[in-house]
Order: C-alpha cells, then sequence, then structure tokens
C-alpha cells in the first residue's frame, strides 16, 4: 500500500506574512496619519504562563513598531482596582486595544472585566457586543486563535466554500467563534462537544476538521476521514513516555522523547499526530502550527481597532 501524502501546514511563514503587513501598515499610519496603535496588555498576579505570554505579546509589538503598554498588578487586586485600570485605559485617547490576560485571580469575576471593556478597544474580541457583531455577520474584532486558523485555510489555499466543517469543543474562545467564522466563509458547520454521541461517526464526515478539545493526541484515525484537512488547536503538555509511543512515529519519535528526557515534557495538540498522518491530506503541527498565529492575530486585530475606533 502507498503511503499516505499529507501536507504539512506550517504556521510559521503565515505568521511572519502577517506580521510583515501589520508592520507595513504601522510605517503607514504613521506617516500618514501622523500616529501609532498602541496595545496595553493588564496582566493581574504571577501566574508564570501569563508572564510568558505577555512577554511575547509586547515584544512582537515592539518588533512591528507598536506602542505597547505592561501594566501589570498584583495578585491581590481587587475587581474595582482592575476595573478602574480598565476604565483608565478605556477613557486615553491614545490606546487603541486592550487585552486583560486570563486567567485572573478567583476574587476577580472574568466576565465582568471583559464586558468593561470598551468594545472597540477589545482587541481579543470577547466581549458580547463583538461576539454578537461576528454572529450576525458585521464588521468585528474577532478572537485572534479561529481568525488565524481561517488565515492559515486561506493562506494554503485550502477551499472553505461549501466545505463540511466539523468542530470539536464550543468553547467561546475557540469553539463558537470558529464556526461563526467558518459559516461566513461558506462552509456547512457541525459543531461537537462532551456531549456528541458517536463523535468518530460525525468527525469522519468532516472535509475540515478542527480540534479544540484540551485533551492530548484525543482525536485518532477513527475521528479523521481519508483526505481531510486537520487543523489542531490543541496545546498539551505530555511527559508519559508510554503515551508518547502511541503518539509520534518514526520520523518524530527521537526527537519527542529527547525532548522529554531534557525538559520533562513535550507539546501535543488535541490530535494524534501519528494517526493524522496516515490519513488526512493535510494538518497543521504542533508546535508550530495554530499557536504561531495568535499573537500575530493580536497585532493585526490592534491596527484593526485603531482604524475603526479613528474612522480610517
Ligand atoms: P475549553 O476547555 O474551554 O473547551 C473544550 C471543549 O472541548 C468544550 O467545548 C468541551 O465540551 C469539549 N470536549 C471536552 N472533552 C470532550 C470529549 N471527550 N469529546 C468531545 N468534546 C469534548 O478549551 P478551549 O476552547 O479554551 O481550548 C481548547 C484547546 O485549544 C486547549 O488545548 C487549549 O490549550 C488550546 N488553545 C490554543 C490556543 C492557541 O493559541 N493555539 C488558544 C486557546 C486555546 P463541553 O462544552 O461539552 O464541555
Amino acid at each position: 500500500m502507498s503511503e499516505n501524502q499529507v501536507k504539512i501546514l506550517s504556521g510559521a511563514p503565515i505568521a511572519e506574512a502577517i506580521k510583515k503587513e501589520v508592520a507595513a501598515e504601522v510605517k503607514s499610519l504613521s506617516e500618514n496619519h501622523g500616529f501609532c496603535p498602541c496595545l496595553a496588555v493588564v496582566r493581574v498576579g504571577e501566574d508564570p504562563a501569563s508572564a510568558v505570554y505577555v512577554g511575547n505579546k509586547v515584544k512582537t509589538s515592539q518588533e512591528l513598531g507598536l506602542i505597547s503598554e505592561h501594566h501589570h498588578l498584583s495578585a491581590e487586586t481587587t475587581q474595582d482596582e482592575l476595573l478602574k485600570v480598565v476604565n483608565d485605559l478605556n477613557e486615553r485617547d491614545d490606546v487603541d486595544g486592550i487585552l486583560v490576560q486570563l486567567p485572573l485571580p478567583k476574587q476577580i469575576d472574568d466576565k465582568v472585566i471583559l464586558e468593561a471593556i470598551n468594545p472597540e478597544k477589545d482587541v481579543d474580541g470577547f466581549h458580547p457586543i463583538n461576539v454578537g457583531r461576528l454572529a450576525s455577520g458585521q464588521k468585528s474584532l474577532v478572537p485572534c486563535t479561529p481568525a488565524g486558523v481561517i488565515e492559515i485555510l486561506k493562506r494554503y489555499e485550502i477551499e472553505i466554500k461549501g466545505k463540511h466543517a466539523v468542530i470539536v469543543g464550543r468553547s467561546n474562545i475557540v469553539g463558537k467563534p470558529m464556526a461563526q467564522l467558518l459559516l461566513q466563509n461558506d462552509a456547512t458547520v457541525t459543531i461537537c462537544h462532551s456531549r456528541t454521541t458517536n463523535l468518530p461517526a460525525v468527525t469522519s464526515q468532516a472535509d475540515i476538521l478542527v480540534a479544540a478539545i484540551g485533551r492530548a493526541g484525543f482525536i485518532r484515525g477513527e475521528h479523521i476521514g481519508n483526505g481531510a484537512v486537520v487543523v489542531d488547536v490543541g496545546i498539551n503538555n505530555v511527559s508519559d513516555v508510554d503515551f508518547a509511543h502511541e503518539l509520534f512515529g518514526e520520523d518524530e519519535l527521537e526527537k519527542r522523547l529527547a525532548v522529554i528526557e531534557k525538559r520533562g515534557s513535550t507539546l501535543v495538540g488535541d490530535v494524534n499526530p501519528k494517526e493524522a498522518k496516515a490519513k488526512a491530506s493535510a494538518f497543521t503541527p504542533v508546535p508550530g502550527g495554530v499557536g504561531l498565529l495568535t499573537i500575530a492575530m493580536l497585532m493585526k486585530n490592534t491596527v484593526d481597532a485603531a482604524k475603526m475606533r479613528r474612522k480610517i
């Protein structure tokens, strides 16, 4: 039997292309309109993963010529104190984008904070006004991860129109906005979740299968139809060597075992890569796939927010 030919949809060239476009737009806004878009990132507490994410966001903003501000508040910050910071940023005319890094400490209700952000500056696209605008097909700020998935599909010239897209996961951050974006691009969309019965029977019908579940290697060969395009949004750490043998074929196993040995774990998506490679026509790797697009799309959202608010 001949081996399945699978195309790897690497996120790196797409993220680089988007960042280049953003840098060019920032330059043009500065030369032709006399301002530079400004992103304000707010972090509360000492969550180490959040510190890395925020650091990367600030660093990328600076590389692309955007102005960026990092507001770091103590873990004891009250909800009212955080609301005041958000309100001050809402009122400042020079701030175009506001991002409050999640998770927040337990004394603060995420929903209250996200709803306090001016929807015009809501570069994460989580405010109910932006969610509603997206659902009703109006111009809006769109959550970065699903927006990045669409960029990958389009820039690799994968046809969306008329295709059956199946999404596993219905979170507000990934699954639901993903469904809206695929619908806007004329796919026929099915959304699955933990209560879906006979998941493989549904997912194996997909031309485009998007996995956003949060469980390492959950999507197996039985979930994937022959020739499907598989998009893996998941980011999980795997430290179990036996599990690594189930996930990786000979092409990757040695490298991954070395990573586990050196760092204690390796990054794995929600799709079993060995089994996806045997059935899919194309798939996004983890790491190096969708994850690389998220920050690039945040930068793009900041420029889009600046242009929309300033009516450019
Ligand atoms: P959530 O935990 O919010 O949502 C997970 C979804 O998966 C839920 O809708 C849940 O269903 C569904 N699910 C869980 N178990 C099953 C199952 N056994 N069968 C079918 N569906 C199931 O996760 P997120 O959407 O926030 O994130 C999903 C993944 O994407 C994670 O791995 C996360 O790390 C990653 N991620 C990556 C980003 C990136 O930049 N690349 C950004 C954001 C997330 P139900 O609703 O019924 O509980």
